[in-house]
């Protein structure tokens, strides 16, 4: 009913945002934190902050997702949250033993301006942390940024704290996804063992917040990547950083630190990006690619060639995040399908605007940060109404209104299920993806079709 108030005129706004398109750039910093193996992800602030980074993810994923809060008060407020943080590092050791605790900041502690270097350094002088255990942060102030921007900052405090170069080279690719579902990180280590790469990739949250239930609670599930490797990513001999929004600064880090030359390129969503992905990764590799990966290929080719009639020239409009959305215009492009908008409730750049332009062409409506609001999005759709919206759950409301086939593929999904289990990325993804779309498209179909023109075979 609110969204009946939705005006379609639209105005330039420089301060308001209504209904973002993003979250809080801790939930980003915690998702990524958790693909590191036994790391208890914890937050420097509220426990209403941490409540809420919490049940984000467990929203989305549907599983129990476990940080830890410096539980401020107001006297932490005023005098600020040292003697929290060092308290809480002391219990979290003493009670649920991780082997690393990755600290994110809040607005809070960011306005307080609590410095996280020298308390951390102090709970080292004090004995806090045991040996061989490791406390990092990320700053994360969520009144910039997004989801991604936490994520991406989380990513290069794992850079900056673990790589190392030791002066000999090993042989392995690193890696570097940008905040993709866990499906979509098990796809990509599939294309890399389908070729037979050496590699190392980080964060890995595939068999941590997908973990199957097997009776037993495990507070550090079997998945995330080892501490050893992220040290010998130090010495990997290239760093693949697929999405430039959230793992351009962490493979930058790793260049400048550790002379690991970085290939940024954007997430493999769909055929063509794929297809380079599974280029860069045969030459890294010097190997041609095998039947298994040409066969998957192929399935996405024919099922792309038999239904092209149903695609062909069907408008979108894609609301996610910036390395997600790009893949997603390129998919549609692709498969023959015209984006008239693509937003994102994160600053994603000039440069990413102008992907997105290039891939989709001149007449499509781009815009990023702040005010890439749903409310924006919605006055949009009013103007031009698309054939499919591409989105998160918060879009489910714009898509009943409006009558619009959404396709759920943006964070968070709090009311559907598969995200974490069927992936976006690869040909295999693309295949998923490229289905979805023309169930829906067919279901809009079968359900408008006169009664004679309603078919049997489609
Ligand atoms: S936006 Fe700031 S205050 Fe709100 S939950 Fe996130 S970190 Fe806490």
């Amino acid at each position: 009913m609110l969204l009946k108030h939705t005006p379609k005129e639209l105005a330039e706004r420089s301060a308001l945002t209504i209904n973002p398109a993003k979250t809080c750039q801790p939930v980003g910093a915690m998702y990524a934190a958790l693909g590191i193996h036994k790391c208890l992800p914890h937050s420097h602030g509220s426990q209403g902050c941490c409540a809420y980074h919490r049940s984000a993810l467990t929203r989305h994923y549907t599983e129990p997702v476990m940080a830890s809060t410096s539980s401020f008060t107001e006297g932490s407020s005023v005098f600020g949250g040292q003697s929290n943080l060092l308290e809480s590092i002391s219990n979290i050791f003493a009670l649920y033993d991780p082997d690393i605790i990755a600290v994110n900041t809040t607005c809070l502690s960011e306005v307080i301006g609590d410095d996280l270097t020298q308390i951390i350094n102090r709970a080292i002088t004090d004995n806090k942390i045991p040996p061989g255990k490791k406390v990092l942060y990320a700053s994360t102030p969520s009144f910039k940024g997004s989801h991604v921007t936490g994520y991406a900052n989380m990513l290069s405090a794992m850079v900056q704290n673990f790589a190392a170069n030791s002066g000999k080279k090993n042989n392995a690719v690193t890696i570097l996804p940008s905040f993709i579902e866990p499906s979509d990180m098990t796809e990509i280590k599939h294309i890399a063992e389908e070729l037979g790469l050496e590699y190392i990739m980080y964060p890995d949250t595939s068999g941590v917040v997908n973990a199957p239930m097997d009776g037993t609670f495990r507070m550090y599930p079997k998945g995330g990547t080892a501490k050893e490797k992220i040290i010998a990513s130090g010495d990997s001999r290239l760093a693949l950083a697929l999405g430039r929004t959230g793992t351009f600064q962490a493979a930058q880090l790793l260049d400048s630190k550790c002379k690991v030359k970085p290939l940024i390129m954007d997430l493999p969503i769909g055929i063509s990006a794929t297809d380079a992905f599974v280029d860069a990764l045969r030459k890294a590799a010097g190997v041609t690619v095998p039947e298994s990966l040409r066969t998957e290929r192929g399935q996405l080719v024919d099922v792309l060639c038999d239904k092209a009639q149903y695609l062909y020239g069907k408008k979108v409009s894609l609301m996610g995040d910036p390395d997600t959305v790009l893949g997603l215009a390129r998919f549609c492009a692709d498969a023959g399908m015209r984006a008239l908008h693509v937003v994102t409730g994160t600053p994603a750049g000039a440069k990413w605007e102008r992907g997105i332009r290039e891939i989709a062409g001149g007449g499509v409506t781009v815009k990023s940060g702040a005010q890439a609001d749903l409310f924006y999005l919605h006055q949009l759709l009013q103007n031009e109404k698309p054939d499919l919206l591409f989105g998160n759950t918060y879009c489910k409301y714009i898509a009943r209104d409006m009558d619009i086939p959404l396709i759920r593929c943006a964070f968070p999904i709090y009311d559907r299920i598969g995200h974490s289990y069927v992936p976006l990325t690869g040909y295999r993804g693309g295949l998923h993806l490229l289905i979805t779309i023309l169930d829906k498209i067919l279901d809009r179909q079968d359900r408008d079709a006169a009664e004679e023109e309603f078919e049997l075979v489609m």
